[in-house]
């Protein structure tokens, strides 16, 4: 019998995670027609159907039953606290939700914040945050534009996301510190079907095939065969070196994979210990 089970993913319509969800969808394999302008559209290689919606509302969606998952920014799911849970983490939409002030005011810790204006979207956060440190202070609640309320005289401080800080500093203001690290995330529903289930673990097994191979890369170089064992011993490999004779006798050609972080450490060792014309190639998909 077919399987007509169609989960519902909602993704953000359109802003900083829309093309980093739509591109991770496609990288899975999962092709989705007319993405533009749309608010709803069924993948015709993949049982799922995709809902575009503000990142706003994707919580409360996926709460109530209308999404079965969604992809959404840990500090919504942190502001919004829906009975939902985070089934991975994606590694886009990095971001932190922090405290700035202007440039010219020091900051000691919370207590700096007592009997100060806070502007943020994000007042619910905010709000544990000052009860946690015993801070007395007023949120005022804005919906964007946050980084201008204390030119404006709305605010004497922010809370506000940040990435690289260009924003802040054009703005006149500071960081002073990080309340929340916030990355995209991989959320669901409560209590799927068995049938629903089935296809969250294939989802789920080909996001993690496209993360590990992010993080790695597929290198081969030559060397002398008396060097051989010296590379070898440098190599992590998923299993083990592969190891093939070039044409020229004595030289041996050698494939591995090596993770982004040891990346740089790795190939200067092996240029040392004797590997020539190392080439790097990106991974596609790597399945363990
Ligand atoms: P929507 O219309 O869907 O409500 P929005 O204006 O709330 O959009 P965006 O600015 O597109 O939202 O940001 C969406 C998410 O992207 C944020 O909630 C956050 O998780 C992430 N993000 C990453 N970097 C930043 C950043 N520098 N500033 C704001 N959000 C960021
Ligand atoms: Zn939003």
């Amino acid at each position: 019998m077919k399987n007509e089970t169609v989960l519902k993913i909602a993704i953000q319509k359109s802003g900083r995670l829309s093309d980093d969800s739509i591109h991770l969808l496609k990288e899975c394999g999962i092709y989705l027609r007319n993405v533009k302008d749309r608010l709803r559209t069924v993948s015709e290689n993949f049982p799922i159907e995709v809902f575009f919606l503000r990142d706003d509302d994707i919580p409360e969606y996926v709460e109530d039953g209308v999404a079965d998952l969604g992809i959404v920014g840990q500090n919504v799911l942190a502001e919004k606290n829906r009975q939902i849970d985070t089934i991975e983490a994606l590694g886009f939409g990095k971001c932190r939700l922090s405290i700035a002030l202007p440039k010219n005011q020091s900051y000691h810790g919370p207590s700096s914040l007592d009997g100060k204006r806070i502007a943020t979207s994000y007042p619910t956060i905010v709000g544990d945050f000052l009860k946690k440190n015993n801070v007395k202070a007023t949120i005022h609640e804005i919906s964007g534009s946050v980084e201008i309320a204390p030119g404006i005289g709305l605010s004497d401080v922010i809370v506000d996301l940040v990435s690289s800080g260009g924003t802040l500093f054009m703005n006149g203001l500071q960081e002073a510190e990080v309340i929340l690290d916030s990355q995209a995330v991989l959320v669901a529903r409560k209590q799927l079907s068995a049938e629903q289930q089935e296809i969250v673990e294939k989802l789920l097994f080909r996001i993690r095939a496209v993360k590990k191979a992010k993080k790695s890369k597929y290198i081969l170089m030559n060397a002398p065969n008396e060097k051989l064992s010296a590379i070898i011993s440098l190599l992590p490999g998923m299993r083990s070196p592969t190891v093939l004779p070039l044409a020229e006798s004595g030289w041996s050609s050698v494939h591995s994979v090596l993770s982004e972080d040891e990346f740089w450490d790795r190939i200067e060792k092996l240029k040392e210990a004797g590997a020539e014309g190392i080439l790097v190639v990106p991974i596609e998909k790597m399945i363990l």
